[in-house]
């Protein structure tokens, strides 16, 4: 068995070409593309670490469902399939179909949030946070101090909600003005860092002694669960799915995008264990997405997240992903590249300020490096950093920098193997041994939403 150890846990039956360019070409390219990656054609990127959003590869079984899928409007079989899946791993009775996460994230906005609430969280993800806006409530983080900081602390649950300032928070702005509380497995806001079993039952105690409703926001929860299995005592024995069940019992309910642990390319949803509140959620899915029993997905698509949820607790399916990740975040912590350990459960942060100390904030070290890493090797990955997350202070105008410089190199599921992986870790070598030289860039142009600036940025190189 030791001699499988790692190594992809599946074959190849069908091959998708990606295109090698010179590096004369992506010099080129990322001009033309006003050196922002999000504006250049995928067809000239070799590794594609932009996102692990709705970028895996299905299987063939899931292909075979695609065939099948049942596109009736109204009591579609797949749905039944789906819901089946969900009540079997997750083991809430009430399942809406969405077209994608956020769309689920807006129906809790609006069945949870209240004007002027408070709505607490480990990390809130962005969508969530929009749309809880929109609702008039105000979300708060609240996780813990070891996972503020890009740091390599060993700390093994660095997405852990920090139960003190749960508690002090409840006790100073009162529990009726909280009407919810949300823990997002894994925490993507700052690497996809799991949360403990310990936690979540320790947060769920509290919610229930305040009577506050509490959702999962589950769109890496398979990953988070192995992450349990490795690192958490009690857990070593135990299956996915039942740590899965375990994890889901102490929620509510959940909201999900499935173009993470769904294993498919689009899709959401969102579950309760409340019978009272379905409809409720039913009629804001008709009005948003479409009928309850597909939700704004084709037939076809549900079918293939039915599958795919089977396919994403799989232990073998599990250990490969992260020891990818693990594996690519080890040999460039080794080569000296500054990342934040340890590696999470999607991609590996980059600590870009660190890699370059002479570029300030306000020349962007993130978007200088995601550019030269393109360069270097085709290979796209996305700041998040002074570019994405810079907001502009509402009196003087003045630009307030964020406190983390990141560039993040998502690893999609099943999609690269460990030798493209090597591939990107030559690459970045190769930057670092050329650190000293690298100059910043200047910002040229924005667009109109400051906080969306990142996808329509332009820049010039600073000489
Ligand atoms: C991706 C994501 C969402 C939003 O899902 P979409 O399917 O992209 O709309 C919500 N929460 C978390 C934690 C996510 O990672």
């Amino acid at each position: 068995m030791e001699f499988l150890n790692d190594a992809e846990p599946f074959r190849i039956k069908m091959v998708e070409p990606i295109k090698k360019t010179t590096r004369e070409e992506r010099e080129n390219l990322i001009k033309e593309a006003d050196f922002n990656v999000f504006k250049i054609k995928a067809e000239n990127v070799f590794i594609d670490m932009i996102t692990d959003s709705g970028t895996s590869a299905m299987s063939s079984k899931q292909w075979g469902g695609i065939m099948t899928g049942d596109e009736s409007y109204a009591g579609s079989s797949s749905f039944y399939r789906l819901r089946d899946s969900v009540q079997d791993i997750m083991g809430f009775k009430y399942v809406q179909p969405t077209h994608q996460g956020r769309a689920a994230d807006f129906i809790m906005s609006q069945i949870y949030g209240t004007k002027g609430g408070y709505i607490l969280g480990n990390l809130h993800f962005d969508s969530f946070k929009g749309h809880s806006e929109i609702a008039g409530s105000i979300p708060i983080d609240l996780i813990i101090e070891e996972g503020r900081t890009a740091n390599s602390n060993p700390f093994p649950f660095k997405g852990n909600m920090d139960i003190e300032k749960l508690n002090l928070f409840i006790e100073e702005k009162g529990k009726e003005n909280i009407p919810l509380i949300i823990i997002t497995v894994t925490s993507n806001g700052n690497g996809g860092q799991p949360v403990s079993m310990e936690n979540i039952r320790s947060v769920s105690v509290i919610a229930k002694e305040n009577n506050i409703p509490l959702m999962i926001d589950a769109a890496r929860f398979a990953e988070n669960c192995y992450f349990i299995k490795e690192r958490e005592q009690g857990y070593e024995n135990k299956s996915i799915k039942e740590i899965s069940n375990e994890m889901f019992s102490y929620a509510d309910g959940c909201v999900m995008s499935s173009k993470k642990d769904g294993l498919v390319n689009i899709g959401g949803f969102i579950c309760t264990r409340h019978e009272e509140l379905f409809p409720a959620i039913n009629q804001l899915a008709i009005i948003n997405e479409g009928f309850v029993t597909y939700g704004g997905m084709s037939g076809r698509d549900l079918e293939a997240l039915a599958i795919g949820l089977h396919e994403g607790i799989d232990q073998e399916y599990l250990k490969y992903r992260i020891e990818q990740v693990k594996y690519l975040g080890e040999e460039l912590f080794k080569r000296g590249v500054p990342i934040i350990l340890p590696t999470g459960g999607h991609g590996v942060y980059v600590d870009a300020q660190k890699f370059y100390p002479q570029i300030p904030q306000s020349e962007f070290p993130g978007q200088a490096l995601v550019v030269e890493l393109y360069k270097t090797a085709g290979v796209r990955g996305v700041e998040l950093g002074s570019c994405a997350f810079s907001k502009k202070d509402k009196e003087t105008g003045a630009t307030i920098y964020p406190d983390l410089e990141l560039v993040r190199l998502t690893v999609s599921r099943r999609v690269y193997t460990h030798r493209h992986m090597d591939v990107v870790i030559k690459a970045l070598e190769n930057v670092y041994k050329r650190r000293d030289q690298m100059k910043g860039l200047k910002l040229t142009y924005e667009g109109p939403i400051i906080s969306l600036r990142h996808f329509t940025a332009k820049f010039e190189p600073i000489a």
